[in-house]
Parts: C-alpha cells; sequence; structure tokens
C-alpha cells in the first residue's frame, strides 16, 4: 500500500508478489516500484552506453536495460556493467549463447524466454549460467512475437494467449528449479496489455515487470503509458516499471516516475503543482515553470513546490507545498514557506529566490532524514 492511508481514498493496495532480486535492487514484495529503461545506443560503443546508462541513473532509473545481440556486445558488457551505478539486464532474442555470455558478463538479470531458445540442453546451461552468477530472468512475452502454435490456437494476439505463453515459459523454469524471474507481457494496444497483465497478476505470484510496448513519440507514448500503466498501478499491479518511448531514455525514466509520483507510489525530487495561467496571471507561469523545472533538476529529495498564477488558488494550493509562490499585484507576489505566508517578492528575483528556498528546504530534509537514520 501506498503512504497515503490517512486519505483512504488515495489507498493503492498493491498485489502481493513474491520478491526477486535484480543486482542490488528488490523487485516485488513490499520493494519500491523499480523505474527502468533501456539504452539505445550501439552496446559495442562501451563509452556511448555507459554514458547513456549514466545519465538515466542520474534521473533516477533504478535498473538500466542494455541489447546484446552479438558476441561482441557480450564483451563490450562486461565493461558496461563494470562502469554503471545501476544493476544492467541484458536483453537476449533467441540466441542462447548470447544469454550465457551476458550472465558471465556480470549482467543482473536476461530477458529472455526459455522457451524460445531451442532444446532443453541449451534452455538448462543458460539456466545453469543464471544460477552461477546470481542472474535473475525476466520472461517478456510480446504481443508482438507469440508463439506459432499460440496464434493458430487463439487466431490472433489476445490476453489468454499471452498469458498461457507467459505460463509455459514459467513452467520450463520452474521445472528447472529456476524461481527468481519476473514476467512482463506487452503489447502496443493499451487495452490487450492491461487484460493481459491483470490475468497473469491472477496466474502467477511472480513480480511483474509493466510496460506498453512501442508506445510512442514522447506526447503520445507518454499519453498512452499514463492510462495503460497507470491504470494496472491503480489496480496494485506491477513490481518495475519500463516506459518505452521513442525518446531519449532519460525522458522515459522522467515519465515513469511522473507516472508513479501522480500515484503517489514513488517519490522523488519537486513535485511543481503549477496553473495553466490565464489573463490573472500576476506573472508568467508557463515560462517561469519551464525555467524551474531545468534548474531543480538536480534535487532528488522529495518536496513539493506550488508556483500560481493569482490569488484564486494560489494561497489554496501553496497550504499544502513545502515552498509556494503566488502571482500577485504591482509586479511582485507572495512566498509560502511550510503552507503559510511567509514574505512579498518581486516577479524578476522570484526565480532566483524560489530555487534557494528549494535548495534549502532540501538541505533541511536532508539533514532530518540523516539524523533519523
Ligand atoms: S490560478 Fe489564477 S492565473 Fe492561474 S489559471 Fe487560475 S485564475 Fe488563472
Amino acid at each position: 500500500m501506498s503512504l497515503n492511508h490517512v486519505r483512504p481514498w488515495r489507498d493503492i493496495y498493491r498485489r502481493k508478489s513474491r520478491q526477486i532480486m535484480v543486482g542490488n535492487v528488490p523487485v516485488g514484495g513490499d520493494a519500491p516500484i523499480a523505474v527502468q529503461t533501456m539504452t539505445n545506443t550501439l552496446t559495442t560503443d562501451v563509452a556511448a552506453t555507459v554514458a547513456q546508462v549514466q545519465a538515466a541513473a542520474e534521473a533516477g532509473a533504478d535498473i538500466v536495460r542494455v541489447s546484446v545481440p552479438d558476441e561482441a556486445s557480450s564483451k563490450a558488457l562486461k565493461e558496461i556493467v563494470r562502469e554503471s551505478p545501476v544493476p544492467i539486464v541484458a536483453d537476449i532474442h533467441f540466441h542462447y549463447r548470447r544469454g550465457i555470455e551476458a550472465a558471465e558478463a556480470g549482467a543482473a538479470c536476461l530477458r529472455i524466454n526459455p522457451g524460445n531458445i531451442g532444446d532443453e540442453k541449451r534452455v538448462k546451461e543458460v539456466i545453469k549460467a543464471a544460477r552461477d552468477h546470481n542472474c535473475s530472468i525476466r520472461i517478456g512475452v510480446n504481443a508482438g512475437s507469440l508463439e506459432k502454435h499460440l496464434l493458430e490456437k487463439y487466431g490472433e494476439p489476445c490476453p489468454e494467449a499471452m498469458v498461457e505463453s507467459g505460463l509455459e515459459h514459467i513452467r520450463i523454469l520452474q521445472d528447472n528449479d529456476f524461481h527468481e524471474f519476473k514476467i512482463s507481457v506487452k503489447a502496443s494496444d493499451v487495452f490487450l496489455s492491461a487484460a493481459a497483465y491483470q490475468g497473469i497478476a491472477e496466474a502467477t505470484d511472480a513480480p511483474i515487470h509493466l510496460g506498453i510496448t512501442e508506445a510512442g513519440g514522447l506526447v503520445s507514448g507518454t499519453i498512452k503509458s499514463a492510462i495503460g500503466l497507470g491504470n494496472l498501478l491503480w489496480m496494485g499491479i506491477g513490481d518495475t516499471i519500463r516506459v518505452s518511448l521513442s525518446a531519449d531514455p532519460v525522458e522515459e525514466v522522467k515519465v515513469g516516475f511522473e507516472i508513479l509520483k501522480s500515484l503517489g507510489l514513488r517519490h522523488r525530487g519537486v513535485n511543481i503543482i503549477s496553473c495553466p495561467s490565464c489573463a490573472r496571471q500576476g506573472f508568467d507561469v508557463i515560462k517561469t515553470v519551464e525555467t524551474l523545472e531545468r534548474r531543480l533538476e538536480h534535487i532528488k529529495t522529495p518536496m513539493s513546490l506550488s508556483i500560481i498564477g493569482c490569488v484564486v488558488n494560489g494561497p489554496g494550493e501553496a497550504l499544502m507545498t513545502d515552498v509556494g509562490f503566488t502571482g500577485g499585484g504591482a509586479g511582485s507576489g507572495m512566498v509560502y514557506l511550510a503552507g503559510k505566508a511567509s514574505h512579498k517578492m518581486s516577479n524578476e528575483q522570484m526565480i532566483d529566490h524560489i530555487v534557494e528556498q528549494v535548495e534549502k528546504k532540501a538541505a533541511e530534509l536532508e539533514a532530518a532524514a540523516e539524523a533519523a537514520e
């Protein structure tokens, strides 16, 4: 459940799942919902890939996935793992050898479907490599690559076919006494994804990796993901999420966090509450928020900031935020601290002043958290 139990209409009851480890990041059980992304550089370009992993981690990614399509990538993976501040998941398709190499290279998790890598002997070899190297596995069912026999049975990709595919892969791992796995059942269609995830959530207690695959560009993909993932997370389904966008991985991480923040499931950085602005605004709200978002990116401590154009909603919103600014008349507005009107500030100096106030508050909160440890 989230921390919102003082307001029961905000409660989310998370599905009870087993907990596994992806490197040092717990996934499932009562662990925070982990945010993932995936690099889009050539894996063999170690410097570019490490830079992207680091940028994603800096933006808040808990786990990063890297494609391993060939032997040269397996070799590069070893260096990437060594340099990465977060656990690396190796994305493997069909090639059982890549799976073994990735486990040996230090991947924290293999994204591989055991039913698609050949005969039993090969499956056993990959599972052994994963076990020997403390590597978990993500079964990744995708509506676009369902097994032929399931497409023949069901006629087209449908939730039942996706769940059945997932359970077949799970059975292979369980038959080999391997239980450190999580599962995803992705589709680019929101309805298909949501139904498949609900089905798999009922059919297994494995941790669930949520994603709407090939969701689209920054705006359309964000909306699709917010609807699809948001709906499932609200139902309590999902232990780790990846937002798939045709955009920079850092954007995926930001959107993932915003979805979780909107539902009160995770908190990170400054949550800015701002009005859309209108003729009543006492300062340029849109420009101010754009600037503040950029200037406050470095703050990781969860806190809230309200930036409201006028007194219609300003004082009310400021009541519930750590720092607030409400536009007033004559080129100045009111600064609120901990919900209370504190002092006036001119519009020209307001941005620097708000940044200062937020940094100060973040330092206070960090010191209090340290003292409590
Ligand atoms: S808070 Fe004031 S400025 Fe902002 S949208 Fe509402 S009325 Fe307009």
